[in-house]
């Protein structure tokens, strides 16, 4: 059975004149992403959302009753 021939997807429109949040903003403070710290901005706001992201983990009690039935 013969492949239907589909016509490639067109391109985005990488050179118009797109808003910053289009390639990406800082979640932390909203400026344009830098592709060398993408998702964000800067080395300063990853290690703010890390240290959230870590603080986050910590704050979070595991209750140990939930696995109580995997006891190994
Ligand atoms: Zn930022």
């Amino acid at each position: 059975m013969p492949d239907d021939p589909k016509p490639p997807a067109p391109p985005a429109p990488a050179n118009d004149a797109a808003p910053p949040t289009a390639a990406g903003a800082c979640p932390i403070c909203g400026k344009p992403t830098e592709l060398k710290y993408r998702p964000f901005c800067s080395k300063r706001c990853a290690d703010i959302d890390l240290s959230r992201w870590l603080n986050g983990v910590y704050a979070v009690p595991v209750d140990p009753r939930d696995e109580e039935d995997e006891e190994v």
